[in-house]
């Protein structure tokens, strides 16, 4: 991506075909962990108390990777009385000087990809390929975002009648509380960030409580790239007591959440419940029932390939993910034929091999919902195939990828955050139907397409009431201001992550009126 006004290169990745990248790799995961990471709030004069909790590694639930510390009660005042005290000076420094702040925490965290990376295997069970993909993501949320709020926060001259200066201003709304997924520890995490600290707010932020060690790593980074310390604080804890206490306080003007529909709820209800202070902006991405349509046009080969990386990469742990595969009769038994083969292949296990390619779901929690649901659709639902665990898997929240034959969409009940695939068939006039049901979930995020035929393409894309269209490719992986993400309905508010609508949701406007 380049923009039309200054360039900006997406960030560079680590060639796995490489020795001496790959040793640099080897080098940090064996020395990542070993139970040495710590998380404690930072938050500047609160005290440091609370529980220390361990963190283990979801591969391996024996080993010990580090410990965090909750906040408490006066550790959440601190943070928001700090943060509404810092707002006004960070909010009058130029947009361009907070920019190159973000931008420096860009180079320092490329530089530093191996160790980062180490992390998010270690941390969040992520694969190699995966975690490259994050350190790079969250890159590139650094910079995109730097670079929008260069664009953005230039005063813009309007027009106006002879004796009359009209101007257009941006400022940060105030306090934002940003709260994160476990499934992008670092690019979401870093992202939501990056763009409220760029329009001029200050931050707290809370990320997952399975990834606080990465969250924690990833504040000390901005701080030494230059982000003053009251600016950004991180307030580790749960979404009940901490995340609640954050979104029901009048002193909060903004909240940007990632995560599941129910708790972007609890959100807005908090903050629309609140008798102080501002109107909350609330910027939500939640979950999705994605699926991916095909029809008997397109190459079962292509389709099964892409199938499979939209549903079983990241162990299915992507909002993004594919989760109903949707065929056209007539090539519905060889694509579920070779779905089967293909699924044989996949080598689950360690995620710190190069040739894993689907690693641990998140905790047990995350692994009992798919064992039920596998439990039920083993019943209802016809197997296709189940790939298997090796014996590395043993003391890990493993869950293997698998997939069902369905009658109808309406089969499935909430969206399963996991490698579980369903496949549906459709007959050639059913297409309208197919298009109708996938709106009737309520969930827009993703949908792919494989056809060969542009009118079935064209009628699909102006049908579909989703956020981001994929065609003849996997629907995952949206790179920063290449395809902005993010969905409609149950899927979230939107602005778009990493794209240009995204930065000025976190400011407010300004016109200014000058009689000359
Ligand atoms: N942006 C990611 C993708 O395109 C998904 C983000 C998410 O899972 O929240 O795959």
């Amino acid at each position: 991506y380049r923009s039309q006004h200054q360039d900006r290169d997406n960030s560079m990745g680590i060639n796995l075909a490489n020795d001496d990248q790959l040793r640099d790799l080897a080098a940090a995961l064996n020395t990542a962990g070993a139970g040495s990471w710590t998380a404690t709030p930072l938050v500047p004069g609160a005290p440091a108390t609370g529980e220390k909790i361990a963190v283990t590694n979801p591969a391996d639930r024996r080993e010990v990777v580090g410990h965090w510390q909750a906040s408490d009660a006066a550790t959440v005042e601190k943070a928001l009385a700090n943060a509404v005290a810092a707002q006004p000076a960070w909010d009058a420094t130029p947009a361009a000087s907070r920019a190159a702040l973000l931008e420096h925490a860009a180079s320092l965290l490329e530089a530093r990809m191996p160790a980062y990376m180490a992390m998010c295997t270690k941390e969040a069970g992520k694969t190699l390929s995966d975690g490259i993909a994050e350190v790079r993501e969250a890159v590139d949320f650094l910079r995109y975002y730097a670079l929008q709020a260069r664009e953005h926060f230039a005063p813009m001259a309007l027009p106006g009648p002879t004796g009359e200066a009209n101007s257009l201003q941006l400022a940060g709304r105030g306090v934002f509380v940003c709260i994160s997924p476990w499934n992008f520890p670092l690019a979401i995490f870093l992202g939501q960030i990056a763009a409220a600290l760029a329009a001029g707010n200050s931050v707290i932020a809370k990320p997952a409580e399975q990834t606080n060690l990465i969250g924690y790593a990833a504040v000390k980074l901005l701080h030494e790239a230059g982000i003053p310390q009251d600016v950004l604080q991180y307030l580790p804890g749960d979404g009940a007591s901490v995340g609640a206490a954050l979104t029901r306080d009048p002193r909060v003007a903004g909240v940007c959440f990632t995560g599941s529909t129910e708790t972007a709820r609890l959100i807005n209800r908090a903050l629309a419940s609140r008798d102080a202070g501002p109107i909350a902006t609330l910027i939500a991405e939640t979950g999705g029932q994605n699926a991916m349509i095909a029809d008997s046009s397109s190459l079962p080969e292509q389709v099964v390939k892409d199938a499979l990386g939209s549903a079983f990469t990241s162990a299915g742990q992507r909002c993004s993910a594919a989760r109903v595969l949707l065929v056209q009769d007539d090539i519905a038994d060889k694509v579920i034929g070779m779905l089967a083969g293909a699924m044989a292949e996949l080598s689950i296990g360690d995620p710190g091999l190069p040739s894993t390619d689907v690693g641990p779901v998140i905790d047990e929690d995350a692994k009992a919902i798919l064992v039920e649901h596998a439990k039920r659709m083993d019943v209802e639902a016809k197997p296709i195939a189940k790939a298997t665990l090796g014996e590395a898997c043993e003391h890990g929240t493993f869950f293997a990828p698998a997939a069902w034959e369905l009658h109808a969409i309406a089969q499935l009940d909430r969206e399963k955050f996991g490698p579980a695939l369903h496949v549906v068939r459709w007959k050639a006039d059913e297409l309208d139907t197919v298009i109708d049901t996938i709106n009737a979930t309520g969930y827009g995020l993703t949908l792919g397409i494989h056809s060969r035929i542009d009118a079935t393409i064209q009628r699909i894309v102006s049908r579909a009431k989703v956020g981001n269209i994929y065609v003849n490719r996997n629907q995952i992986g949206a790179v920063v201001g290449v395809q902005p993400f993010g969905g409609q309905g149950l899927s979230g508010t939107g602005p778009k992550a990493g794209g240009p609508h995204y930065l000025p949701r976190f400011a407010t406007e300004k016109t200014v009126t000058i009689n000359t």
